[in-house]
């Protein structure tokens, strides 16, 4: 049993079915930001393309055990998982061979549950996690509805652009649907404004419109558009190793506060 966490760790994917809306690098710096404020979390990797992965320093070829691995089930947790520069944050990472072909072949009542089953089993305690985060494809696709069936909650990164908010019906569609037939507990963590440029009135404009049709859905802080931001995945750095003192380090650092501020009392009070 283990003893220095009381309670499981909380499971966030991180989707959108569209690709270039900021979900990995939402990924990788609300990890680090919630490992600065002393968590330990697990990133895992599940986009064949791996970005999550180059962009924390985990090069191609050190890829040996790959979320794969780890979804059928051939490696463990702690085999599978790789220290990161940031104290208290691991990484899966992902490779092509994670494209979801041979997934989708599988026998139907249990391709779904891969991520599931992985993350529940109890190998899993040795880690000694709070927070587990998905870094989804951009597609509605068996690897994302596996993400969602093994999340406690997904965080929905939204570019504040024009359409943004057209293909948010389809994923709450795919969200209700894996409520219904898999994960009934599944719920919403946040929407999070991505991209957003303070002088550009259509950010403002789809602001407007997703608190006014999402409400409380949309989390109070948003992402601004930010070069450091686009910058620090190709030094292989979260932000806050690039520049700790940009406008999108803060904005993390806010984003990750607000989702500790739902964290049950006995894990605010361990750090
Ligand atoms: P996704 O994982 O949804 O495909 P990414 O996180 O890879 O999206 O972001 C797409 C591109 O936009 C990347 O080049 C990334 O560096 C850049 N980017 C993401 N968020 C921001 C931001 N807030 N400011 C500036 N550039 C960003
Ligand atoms: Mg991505």
């Amino acid at each position: 049993m283990n003893l220095s966490r009381a309670t499981q760790p909380k499971i966030i994917a991180v989707a959108n079915q569209k690709g270039g809306v900021g979900k990995t690098t939402t990924a990788i710096n609300l990890g680090a930001a919630l490992a600065k404020a002393g968590r330990r979390v697990l990133l895992i990797d599940l986009d064949p393309q791996g970005n999550a992965s180059t962009g924390l320093g985990i090069e191609a070829d050190q890829r040996r055990l790959t979320t794969y691995d780890f979804l059928i089930g051939e490696a463990l947790p702690a085999e599978c998982a790789n220290q990161t520069t940031i104290d208290g944050l691991k990484i899966i990472p992902a490779t092509t061979d994670l494209s979801s072909a041979d997934i989708s072949l599988m026998a139907n009542e249990k391709r779904s549950f891969l991520l599931h089953d992985a993350l529940h089993q109890p190998a899993i305690d040795e880690l000694g996690l709070d927070y587990i985060l998905i870094d989804c494809p951009p597609s509605l696709n068996i690897l994302t509805v596996n993400a969602m069936v093994a999340a406690n909650t997904v965080v929905v990164p939204l570019q504040s652009e024009f359409f943004a908010l057209e293909g948010l019906s389809q994923l709450m569609l795919t969200v209700r649907e894996v409520r219904q037939s898999a994960n009934p507990d599944l719920r919403i963590e946040g929407i999070v404004l991505t991209m957003y440029d303070q002088r550009n009135n259509l950010s403002q404009q789809v602001e407007a419109d997703a608190r006014d049709n999402l409400g409380d859905l949309v989390f109070n802080t948003v992402i601004p558009r930010n070069v450091r931001l686009s910058e620090a995945p190709s030094f292989a750095m979260s932000v806050f190793d690039y520049d700790p003192t940009s406008k999108g380090a803060a904005a993390y650092l806010a984003l990750a506060s607000e989702i500790m501020a739902k964290e049950p009392q006995s894990l605010q009070r361990s750090s």
